[in-house]
């Protein structure tokens, strides 16, 4: 089986979650094969290569479940973009709207070098706001983002056209 049929088949949706008229991506049974969760990091490392990427980022939950692995087959750091309080040391912040009401992520103000090579990585692209707040992260701690890989782009969210010029990089297209 190609690996973007075995990606789209390991992808359930889930019919009103979190909320009713939201079809939820669940990315666990991916997660849960071997074959499509390896794919799936190959394919990421593999769109950039080795060696480009000083640091990947991965944005609070799902987005670590990608970006560790990612970054051990790169030979790059990872650092964590997450909710709101949950980091422990100094932090840069940004505040996004969502549908209703708002969300707050940090990342460390030490996270990168100057002028680090940034990769980040989540499991969807829906409105945009989530990658965009992470890379103006990225960006006031010194780094240089030079892409955003996802698994699932929501094409019909148009978030490819909140992030620039931004290289975005996804494996399935809904
Ligand atoms: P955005 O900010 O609207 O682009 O939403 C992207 C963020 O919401 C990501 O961090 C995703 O983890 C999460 N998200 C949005 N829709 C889904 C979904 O259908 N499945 C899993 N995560 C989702």
């Amino acid at each position: 089986m190609d690996l973007g049929k075995l990606i789209q088949d390991r992808i359930r949706d889930v019919a009103d979650y979190p909320k009713a008229g939201v079809v939820f991506k669940d990315i666990t049974p991916l997660l849960a094969d071997h074959v499509a969760f390896a794919g799936v990091v190959d394919a990421i490392v593999n769109h950039h290569g080795r060696g480009t990427i000083d640091k990947i980022v991965g944005i609070e939950a799902r987005g670590f479940i990608l970006a560790a692995p990612v970054a051990y087959h790169f030979g790059a750091g990872f650092v964590p973009v997450r909710k709101k309080g949950k980091l422990p040391s100094r932090t840069h912040e940004e505040t996004y709207d969502l549908e209703y009401g708002t969300e707050t992520i940090e990342l460390h103000v030490d996270a990168f070098a100057p002028g680090d090579r940034v990769l980040i990585v989540d499991d969807v692209l829906a409105t945009g706001g989530t990658a965009r707040a992470a890379a103006d992260l990225v960006r006031r701690g010194g780094g240089d983002v030079v892409g955003l890989s996802v698994l699932i782009e929501l094409s019909f969210l148009r978030g490819r056209g909140r992030l620039g010029n931004l290289d975005v990089h996804s494996l399935v297209t809904v």
